[in-house]
């Protein structure tokens, strides 16, 4: 591992542009193409806005987790949350599946991280709590 962060922040929608700058500014030495940061960033915001809405449905005293680390090619993110939990994970996976409908949630935000990380992994205990992990592989434009 090159480089390791980890904030923890309250579960407020508001955070979500707050943690993506943080997210964005961690990378900033890697000096990644402006293509893989927006994927980073959108992929990044969805996992939040989940934690937030549906892991604590919008309890504002609760914490979100965020943890970034990189190494030579890959970037990972984490973002936990110790909400209500998925009880079946490949359902929430599927496209357009929301629990919000009534809320005109799309039911994409998991088909996004998907399409926008190379690795997609979600783990998740009723009740306790989500932990989702992004991996994106990088190649640096320049070296350092
Ligand atoms: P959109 O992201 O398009 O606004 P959405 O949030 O409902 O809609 P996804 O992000 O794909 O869609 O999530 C699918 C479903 O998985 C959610 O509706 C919710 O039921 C469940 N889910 C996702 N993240 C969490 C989480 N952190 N804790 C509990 N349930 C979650
Ligand atoms: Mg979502």
């Amino acid at each position: 591992m090159k480089n390791y962060m980890k904030v923890s922040f309250s579960a407020k929608v508001e955070n979500v542009v707050f943690t993506r700058t943080v997210a964005l500014g961690f990378l900033v030495n890697l000096d990644l193409e402006i293509g893989i940061l927006n994927e980073i960033k959108t992929a990044i915001s969805e996992a939040i806005t989940n934690a937030i809405v549906h892991g604590y449905q919008n309890d504002e005293t609760k914490t979100v987790d965020l943890i970034m680390y990189y190494d030579d090619t890959k970037i990972t993110m984490e973002v936990i949350d110790y909400g209500i939990g998925i009880e079946n994970i490949e359902k929430a996976k599927t496209p357009l599946f929301s629990s919000k409908v009534e809320e005109e949630r799309a039911g994409l935000g998991f088909t996004i991280m998907d399409v926008f990380s190379d690795e997609l992994i979600v783990e998740s205990e009723l009740g306790k709590m989500t932990k989702v992990v992004m991996v994106k592989n990088y190649h640096e434009s320049r070296e350092h």
